[in-house]
């Protein structure tokens, strides 16, 4: 399961690029396939972009040429399109009323259709993302101007969108009328800031202000911060999984805490799914506040017994065939004399595949732990995300065919319980009625397109369902 994308824009700072640099470095763990940042100094338009994590992207000499008081950034999970260079945003192009750059989080659900009718009417499209349609929708009314036309022309957009452009001087925050994805503003001195998470405004000493409403189109330019209204729609349906595994927890997402979410989490689940266990221990770092929720209502003590190795990065070097679950290993590594002879239950924030938690629990096991529980802290995963999340197919969702005995058998566990859907909405700092729960329930919030089969999908440029 992956991240997907992190988005950032500055309006009005001197050093614009190298705060949405900052503000990426925060918004890493949304995406850490690419990242790049478009800046404009009101005569030309500067680009910086490349494969691989923020810090290796830029340097202080890159920074620098990225020029004027107006940036957009983006890090990136490809959810759709493949993982090349063309594809790396923001997307910026030049057209005779000039340029258009764009960085979006999220996943369109009707883009096959709208691929098509652009390809039927003579459009080329350049990159296998969903998200340079709406440039070229935008470029292709040249009736009405930018502040006109954007709420008729995003309209047509289903699925999962939080938008940032840079449109010639001026910059555009835009949330889907669902509110699938999180972004907010904040103020940086006399500076705008939006972006993903609100992680990236301490980064930068910027003040939150407020979040982009579900629909809306926030218009930021020399005279200062317009709401051009909103994009009608029918509900809300926030993400509930940024709360459960994605956003980070010093984020407020959707106005509320990451952090504080996460361990209400914890504790229904200690309420709902009891169990006699000598520690608490947590999966790191997602699982590790949902299990400070549980020790605190359980009253069992937590213990760090896996200690995460944060320096890992991507290792080409294979492992000797003896070493098994080295993937596993690399990354978590028990703490033998916090485990020998203990009952212990391990709070996971998801299972998906289960074969990771097969390999940990078999690492747990070596290290001398008599009795493994495991308490996951949000329910099974039977159905994939059609907005931006690269969940894997509902084949390869563990839960969508396997009862929850079969998967503690095929983990190797002496207890595996999980939250209820009831358990989770209620954990939520906000109305039960607000989120989506598409992926734990299969009720879809909107229409999904009818999936394009597989030889279709390689062939496909924009692969609006996955
Ligand atoms: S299906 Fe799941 S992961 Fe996707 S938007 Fe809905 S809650 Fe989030």
């Amino acid at each position: 399961m992956k991240e997907y994308c992190g988005v950032v824009g500055i309006f009005g700072h001197k050093d614009a690029a190298r705060l949405a640099y900052l503000a990426l470095y925060a918004l890493q763990h949304r995406g850490e396939e690419s990242a790049g940042i478009v800046s404009f100094d009101r005569k030309k338009v500067y680009t910086h972009k490349g494969m691989g994590l923020v810090g290796n992207v830029f340097s202080e000499e890159g920074l620098k040429k990225l020029k004027g008081p107006m940036a957009i950034g983006h890090v990136r999970y490809s959810t759709t399109g493949s993982s090349t260079t063309k594809n790396i945003q923001p997307l910026l192009i030049n057209h005779k009323k000039g340029f258009i750059a764009v960085a979006h989080n999220g996943n369109l659900t009707n883009s096959v259709e709208l691929q098509n009718e652009l390809e039927d009417s003579g459009s080329i499209l350049q990159t296998s993302m969903d998200s340079e349609l709406i440039i070229h929708l935008l470029v292709r009314d040249q009736k009405n101007n930018y502040r006109e036309k954007m709420i008729p022309i995003l309209s047509r957009l289903e699925g999962a969108y939080a938008f940032v452009f840079m449109i010639n001087d001026t910059i555009y925050a835009v949330r889907d009328p669902y509110g699938f994805r999180p972004l907010s503003i904040a103020k940086a001195e006399d500076a705008y800031v939006v972006a993903s998470e609100t992680c990236a405004f301490d980064m930068i000493r910027a003040k939150y202000v407020r979040d982009v409403e579900p629909g809306e189109v926030v218009m930021i330019n020399k005279d200062g911060l317009t709401s051009l209204g909103h994009i009608p729609g029918k509900r809300h349906a926030f993400c509930i999984f940024e709360y459960i595994y994605f956003a980070r927890p010093d984020s407020n997402i959707f106005t509320k805490s990451v952090y504080l979410t996460r361990k209400n989490l914890g504790r229904a689940l200690a309420r709902e799914h009891p169990v006699g266990a000598d520690i608490v221990m947590p999966i790191p770092d997602s699982g590790t506040y949902a299990a400070l929720g549980y020790a605190e209502e359980s009253k069992i003590p937590l213990e760090m017994a896996f200690v995460r190795n944060h320096y890992i990065g991507r290792t080409f070097i294979q492992p000797s065939q003896f070493i098994r679950d080295f993937k596993v290993r690399v990354k978590l590594n028990p703490v033998r004399d916090a485990l020998k002879d203990k009952r212990i239950v391990i709070i996971e924030d998801s299972i998906v595949r289960g074969t990771t938690s097969r390999s940990r629990v078999r690492a747990l096991k070596e290290a001398g732990a008599r009795e493994i529980h495991m308490r996951v802290s949000c329910p099974p995963l039977i159905s994939p995300c059609f907005y931006g999340i690269d969940f894997p197919t509902k084949k390869e969702l563990i839960a969508s065919s396997h009862k929850i005995e079969e998967i503690r058998q095929f983990i190797g566990l002496d207890s595996l319980e999980y939250l209820s859907i009831e358990g989770m909405l209620n954990s939520m700092l906000l109305p039960k009625e607000e989120f989506c729960t598409a992926c734990f329930s299969g009720d879809y919030p909107t229409r999904i397109c009818k999936p394009p089969s597989k030889k279709a999908l390689e062939k496909s440029r924009c692969m609006g369902i996955k």
